[in-house]
């Protein structure tokens, strides 16, 4: 028999499975508190339930856990960057990067990624698996136990789209939010989609408070499809659509990712078709620059050309910021640590 993977359950979830095994309700509450608030890892840990039931609890679920393979610490700014092994062997990283208004945990939503956009390292292997919604809490999970802080904000721009593994990540979204759980609050949460249209969509419509990202980089269909196949499918003008819909739907301002890459998506041309996208728009644009991935050919802009890239956006009237680059003396760009680990083991 498969055993039930417990940390995925919800409070009700839970309930109802204590209830089949004949046990007292109020025991979930207790369990759900081990798991989700003490962050328990194993059954043995949860020192007020009896010998028979922690006995019975281990024959019909499994607590997942994440096994620390490699962790590097940024001299410059105290990111961290971990690695995870799977309970099957794959292995995800993720990010935790300290800022004055809290520490913010990056996520991976699956290992690998499908998406395929050229500028990036979580793609060069392809699709490994979709991640359990327990996976994606065991790396916030772990990562506040190992540094006994309290994450407080959780980014979903790690490895992986989020909208292909959709009901994983709603799952991890209700847990994670939870009153009973680890309750971050929803407005504390960014989910990062390289432009699912019908994925945004139906976001829109969960009744969830989280800011949604848009990996943009490119202001017209031509050039955006050129770097992110995801384009051929979905053109701008029907990503734009979905994100003033998320707008209308739950109030909150879409950010709009846009990696610099120099030659590439840095010039005058591209700042007078992004002004003409999203003159008037709630919006804001975060510009990044492009972290060079060894087995690709981009280049960063130069930070002048970005500076003057956001003034200018500014003086038409968009709001945007660059964003500060974290951990640039630890394996940069998402992926490339995981990626790194993968190429040894081949090897
Ligand atoms: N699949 C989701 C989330 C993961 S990627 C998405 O596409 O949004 C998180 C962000 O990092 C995306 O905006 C992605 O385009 C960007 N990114 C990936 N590789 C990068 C690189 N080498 N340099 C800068 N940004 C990168």
């Amino acid at each position: 028999m498969n055993k039930i993977d417990i940390k995925s359950l919800t409070l009700q979830e839970l309930a109802e499975e204590l209830e089949r095994l004949g046990e007292k309700k109020y025991r979930a509450k207790q369990i759900y508190d081990w798991l989700h608030v003490k962050l328990a890892e194993s059954f043995d840990e949860m020192t007020n339930l009896s010998k028979a039931l922690i006995q019975k609890l281990k024959e019909q679920y499994v607590i997942t856990c994440l096994e620390l393979a490699d962790v590097q610490i940024s001299r410059i700014d105290g990111t961290r960057k971990y690695l995870f092994r799977l309970d099957d062997g794959n292995m995800i990283e993720s990010v935790l990067m300290k800022y004055k208004h809290g520490n913010s945990v990056c996520i991976s939503s699956q290992a690998g990624c499908r998406m395929g956009c050229t500028f990036c390292a979580s793609t060069l292997e392809g699709l490994e698996r979709s991640l359990q919604p327990s996976e994606m809490l065991d790396q916030i999970y772990h990562i506040q136990r190992h540094t006994k802080e309290r994450v407080s904000h959780v980014v979903v721009m790690g490895t992986g789209e989020p909208f292909d593994n959709y009901d994983s990540l709603l799952r991890f979204l209700r847990l994670l939010t939870d009153e009973n759980g680890l309750h971050i609050s929803q407005r504390n949460i960014t989910v990062s989609t390289c432009g699912i249209v019908p994925g945004i969509r139906k976001f829109a419509e969960e009744g969830l408070n989280v800011t949604l990202a848009l990996s943009l980089h490119a202001a017209n269909d031509e050039k955006r499809r050129k770097i992110m196949p995801i384009a051929r499918k979905y053109p701008l003008t029907e990503v734009l659509e979905a994100c003033r819909y998320y707008f209308a739907q739950t109030g909150r301002r879409v950010t709009f990712e846009y990696s610099m890459a120099a030659g590439v998506n840095d010039s005058p041309e591209d700042i007078r078709e992004l002004a003409k996208l999203f003159k008037g728009e709630p919006c804001h644009i975060n510009l990044i620059p492009i972290n060079p991935v060894k087995e690709r050919q981009f280049v960063q802009s130069d930070k002048k050309v970005i500076e003057n890239f956001k003034n200018k956006l500014e003086n038409l009237g968009i709001n945007v910021t660059i964003r500060r680059e974290m951990g640039r003396d630890i394996d940069g760009a998402c992926g490339q640590l995981r990626k790194r680990y993968m190429d040894k083991l081949s090897r």
